[in-house]
């Protein structure tokens, strides 16, 4: 591929890994597919162990609620399904966060 002037979508071929070797496999957090790390979506989101319900009554009396920091994978196929990510214009390809 490197060097040859295939007409491609992205100048990154939807990974992060330039010219790493193989990359470490993580599991999808939805569909369970193994997914090279730097090709999948990481989504860390701060979960609270308690019920919604119970969580929203100790929340009112004031009460300190631990949080969880739970780290997902997602595969390409399952973040576009859940709206993580999506297609994007020629020009919105390129722009940078
Ligand atoms: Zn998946």
């Amino acid at each position: 591929m490197r060097g040859l002037k295939v007409p491609r979508k992205r100048k990154n071929r939807g990974r992060s890994k330039g010219r790493k070797g193989r990359q470490k496999f993580v599991q999808c957090s939805a569909c369970g597919k193994l997914v090279p790390a730097d090709k999948a979506k990481r989504i860390t989101r701060w979960i609270s162990p308690i019920e919604p319900s119970l969580a929203r009554e100790l929340k009112k009396k004031g009460t300190y609620l631990p949080k969880v920091r739970r780290t997902e994978y997602y595969c390409i196929s399952c973040a576009v399904f859940r709206g993580i990510v999506g297609p994007r214009s020629r020009a919105k390809r390129k722009e940078r966060k």
